[in-house]
């Protein structure tokens, strides 16, 4: 998920690469390694550490950097925790091929017990090794080439990959492939030289010739030699060489003017990302290790504790519904600072969750070390591999959506909430407690969410537009109900982060209580009212508002007809079964918030008093 960037020509590799993995560094990483075959021995030097690039290169000081072949890697853990060895790049068996790979090798567990079979070993805990050590196996077996080797091996992969291959036996060879995770390969004067990169940061300075590759396309770079593109099968695949001129800072954002919208933009990637490997649609199953580990605990748990702050917190609120819904069983949600200084009850039959993005917030870890002194099962729901959250569970589930570098949180929230999904149904379906009708009908339509995304997605002009109506506002009222409810709540909560706005999110039945007091003409009140479960009764909550001459923005179905004569705007979302609303209509939220606060001119991500990572109480 991270970058890698390669090279194969005649200047030296090495300032090449580890300025082209400085460049990637804004992609956020844990472990950074490079490898170069030697112009002095034609030995192939492998070097990685936990850390920064800053970290590695510190390292090299006495080492042969010497080479004009080469490659390198920013890794963000998803098997295994960072370490240095667990960063790539990884070796063969005999150390003749090594690999950098981005993404995730979903099959890897199969594929590893496959080849452990033919006498393979392992050193590292990650997806990549096992791909290396395939291949290597295609090229003894069949005798083959690299570039073949790797063709044949990716035939047996399921899963996500940007990978590059050396083959120490070649020095004159660089081969690269993709599939669902990018790479551009830069194409020197003449074909003297070749840059690879996970983006054009990297080769922008050397040249404007840019080949994008496809997925399951597998690319043969050669000093002085065009570059050859073959498919999966084998088949000549044509080269379109385009010309890129790079606005630098745009780039790195993905060519989004921040990190945040880039983050709103790729959660159709992330929750796909999320899901794969574990929700496999066409045999409705949910295949998640961490059930199968810790079966009979979480099946027999008397309650759930979903612990977090925030944004995680939030997340939780819609676990709870999933879990009881789903599980039948109990489950509170804690704030995380709150819980660690109460003197909570604790059973040993209690299931604690954990969530947290950065597995860092340092009030989330007290509250995991608490419930862990008093012998609860430990279930971790982190983005960050091998963080602390992490290693204090005994088990739990990674969200897998990749790096989050927006302070505020959004593709971290709908990936925890897509696990809470994920994890409610595969223990309700191991507990027996919901029908096949019902599960294979969720399934069907968890598959379908990150294209739902992407339509919700398209209204982002739209949304734009609407949020220059309400950048005088001072205060800001959220509502929702059911599952849109957390979904309210998190709406609030982005309007605060990032522009400032006071802003409250409620259960839209409170308002009676309270809140209503507050509206007038000038404030504006924000309904989540999908056709779901409750949507009459959000009805009435919103002529109330009207009654009192508040302004009503409303995310609601497509096709909507009642509300769209009683609000002053409506963003639609596509239909979907009330569970996965939240899924959907917070999406909207986001963009509003984003934008109000570019509107305001607001830093939007790095929000003031804001840090991304908690990491004091
Ligand atoms: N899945 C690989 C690993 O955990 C690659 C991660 C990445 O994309 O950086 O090592």
């Amino acid at each position: 998920m991270c970058g890698i960037v390669g090279y194969i020509g005649f200047r030296d590799a090495y300032p090449i690469l580890i300025n082209g993995l400085k460049r990637l560094e804004y992609r956020g990483y844990d472990s950074a390694g490079v490898a170069l075959i030697s112009d002095n021995d034609e030995h192939l030097n492998i070097y990685k550490e936990k850390g920064k690039v800053a970290v590695l290169e510190n390292s090299l000081a006495d080492k042969d950097l010497s080479g004009t072949i080469g490659m390198a890697h920013t890794r963000w853990a998803t098997h295994g925790e960072p370490s240095s060895i667990n960063a790539h790049p990884h070796l063969s068996q005999s150390g003749r091929l090594a690999i950098v790979h981005n993404g995730i090798i979903e099959n890897y567990a199969s594929l590893k017990k496959y080849l452990a079979g033919k006498g393979f070993t392992f050193k590292s805990c990650t997806d990549t090794e096992v791909l290396v050590q395939l291949i290597e196996y295609m090229q003894q077996t069949y005798n083959l080439c690299v570039a073949q080797a790797t063709r044949y091996a990716l035939r047996k992969v399921v899963g996500a990959y940007a990978i590059v291959v050396m083959d120490k036996e070649h020095p004159d060879e660089l081969v690269a492939a993709r599939k669902s995770s990018p790479l551009v390969v830069g194409i020197g004067e003449d074909n003297k030289e070749f840059l690879i990169a996970s983006d054009a940061l990297p080769i922008a300075g050397y040249t404007h010739n840019m080949v994008y590759l496809n997925d399951e396309e597998v690319v043969l770079l050669r000093r002085n030699q065009p570059m050859s593109v073959k498919n999966l099968k084998n088949e000549d695949v044509n080269i379109d060489v385009k010309q890129v001129d790079i606005d630098i800072d745009k780039l790195e954002k993905g060519g989004y003017d921040h990190y945040m919208l880039k983050e709103i933009f790729e959660q159709p990637k992330a929750i796909s990302d999320c899901m794969r490997g574990r929700l496999l649609q066409k045999k409705h199953q949910i295949v998640l290790s961490a059930i199968n580990l810790h079966r009979e605990q979480l099946i027999n748990a008397k309650r759930f504790i979903i612990i977090a702050c925030g944004t995680s917190w939030h997340a939780g609120l819609i676990g709870k519904q999933y879990i009881e819904n789903y599980c039948d069983v109990p489950v509170a949600v804690e704030y995380a600072s709150e819980f660690r200084y109460r003197n909570p009850v604790i059973m040993p039959d209690d299931v604690v969750i954990a969530i947290s993005q950065s597995g860092e917030t340092a009030d989330t870890l007290a509250a995991f070390q608490l419930a862990k002194a008093h012998h609860a099962l430990c279930f971790g729901i982190v983005n960050a591999v091998g963080s602390s959250v992490a290693r204090e569970s005994d088990t739990g589930i990674y969200t897998h959506v990749g790096p989050e570098i927006g302070v505020a949180s959004t593709k971290a929230f709908t990936g925890q909430v897509m696990v809470l999904a994920l994890f409610s149904l595969a223990l309700a379906k191991a507990k027996g407690t919901i029908g096949q009708k019902d599960y294979e009908e969720i399934i069907d339509e968890l598959s379908i969410i990150p294209e739902k995304i992407k339509v919700v997605l398209q209204q982002n002009d739209r949304i734009k537009e609407i949020a220059k109506t309400y950048t005088y506002a001072r205060n800001f009222l959220y509502m929702g109900r059911g599952y849109n409810y957390p979904v309210a709540m998190e709406g609030a909560l982005k309007l605060k982060e990032i522009s400032y706005i006071h802003a409250e999110g409620y259960p839209a039945a409170e308002m009676k209580h309270g809140p209503i007091a507050l509206v007038d003409a000038e404030m504006p009140v924000v309904f989540v009212a999908t056709h779901h479960q409750l949507y009459t009764k959000i009805i009435s909550n919103i002529e109330e508002v009207k009654a009192r001459n508040g302004r009503v923005l409303a995310v609601v179905t497509q096709g909507d007809t009642s509300v769209r004569k009683l609000a002053e705007h409506i963003i639609e979302v596509p239909p979907t079964i009330a569970p996965l609303a939240p899924l959907l209509s917070v999406i909207p939220l986001q963009l509003l918030a984003y934008h109000v606060a570019v509107e305001k001119g607001l830093n939007v991500d790095q929000p003031r008093n804001l840090a991304k990572s908690v990491t004091v109480e």
